[in-house]
Parts: structure tokens; C-alpha cells; sequence
């Protein structure tokens, strides 16, 4: 028996494997555009992709702040008019470099 796909709403069966923390049947389609470099992500044991993926950064800026120890973050978010502004203290900030950092497997 071949387990359907586990791309979220896709009725397919399950044809290649995901490599991952958990290895999850994929169809044939989805293998070949997650191969291709297509963002995706787990959520439990299903796979996100497209709208059910958090919406791509374009474009960011950060700027410190004149007053508190911190900086405001700009985020241009894909399908928003207006970036998203948010402020970060500055051991929000250093945690986030940190977080990114160790990601990146630079740490
Ligand atoms: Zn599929």
C-alpha cells in the first residue's frame, strides 16, 4: 500500500520520500518542485508549501533606536502593501542574531 502524499490537500499518492527530521511520502509532482528548491516546511507530518507557507520576506531594514536600548525591524512581506514594523529590545535582537546564526551553521 502506498501512503498519499502528505503535501497539505494533495490527494496523490505518495511516490518519492522527503528527507528530514521525519520522513514523509510525497507524490511525484511535489517531490520534483521540492528537489527544484521550492520553499517547504513540516507542520506535524503534513508539508507546507505555496499559500500554506508563512508569506517570503522581500526585503527588510533595521534602524536603531534613538531613544531605548533596541532597534525597529521593517519587514517587506510578499502580498503586503505596507512592511511590517516591529521593535526589538535588544536582547530580543542579540537571541534572533544568535538564532540565525546557529541556522546558518555558522555558530
Ligand atoms: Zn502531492
Amino acid at each position: 500500500m502506498v501512503d498519499k502524499c502528505s503535501v497539505l490537500r494533495c490527494t496523490n499518492p505518495g511516490s518519492g520520500t522527503v528527507a528530514g527530521p521525519q520522513k514523509v511520502p510525497v507524490c511525484a509532482g511535489h517531490k520534483a518542485l521540492m528537489d527544484a528548491g521550492a520553499p517547504w516546511d513540516l507542520q506535524g507530518r503534513s508539508v507546507v508549501m505555496d499559500q500554506d507557507l508563512a508569506p517570503a520576506v522581500e526585503g527588510w531594514q533595521a534602524e536603531p533606536s534613538a531613544g531605548a536600548d533596541g532597534l525597529t525591524l521593517s519587514l517587506e512581506v510578499a502580498g503586503r502593501a505596507e512592511a511590517v514594523r516591529v521593535f526589538l529590545r535588544q536582547s530580543e535582537a542579540r537571541a534572533l542574531a544568535a538564532f540565525i546564526t546557529a541556522a546558518n551553521g555558522e555558530g
